[in-house]
This record gives structure tokens, sequence and C-alpha cells, in this order.
């Protein structure tokens, strides 16, 4: 697994373009904005990227303690479908996306 740059990723615009900007100074080009308005909006959401996957870590690691205090988790089980055990895998399922798996 490659490794991302390291964050904080800033969205930015110079009236033309979209970028997210990285703490390096380099630009990573999202696309134009006078054509595709989105393309800010997007920058916006790309640039939160590395600060959502912290965040579903935490989130993950919730839904898993939260499996192990309840009393219907299976944890001999790899596919309890407990409510804690479901949400841990949709978490890794994003988490594994944002990562190329
Ligand atoms: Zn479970």
């Amino acid at each position: 697994m490659s490794k991302y740059t390291r964050g904080p990723w800033l969205p930015h615009t110079d009236g033309a373009d979209a970028y997210v900007q990285c703490p390096d100074g380099r630009h990573f080009i999202i696309g134009d904005i006078i054509y595709h308005e989105e393309n800010k909006a997007n920058a916006h959401l790309i640039a939160a990227a590395p600060d959502m996957c912290e965040a579903l870590k935490l989130v993950r690691d919730g839904f898993k303690n939260g499996a192990d205090y309840y009393d219907g988790h299976v944890s001999s089980d790899k596919n309890c479908d407990c409510f804690f055990c479901l949400g841990a895998d949709v978490v890794d399922n994003v988490l594994a996306k944002a990562k190329g798996i």
C-alpha cells in the first residue's frame, strides 16, 4: 500500500481552476471552475480526505469497542451481523477504498 501525501490539505482556487494544496507546496489540480463550478466543492471534499480517514478510524474503533460490550455480539463469528460489527465493516470498506485496496 502506498502512503498518501501528508495533510493537512487545503482547497484552493485561482479564478480558473480548483486545486488541493499540500503542506510541501505541491498542488493537485481538481479541474476548471469556469465550466465546472462543482470542482470547487470537489476540491473541498478532497482536501478533507485525510481528516475524514482519521475520523473514520476513530468511528471504526468505536464500533469495535461497542461490539466488545454488546451482549448480542458473537466475537467468534466473523460474519456477526450485530449493529457494531456491521458498522465496523462499512467503515473498513470505505477505508479500504481510500487506500486503493
Ligand atoms: Zn458483532
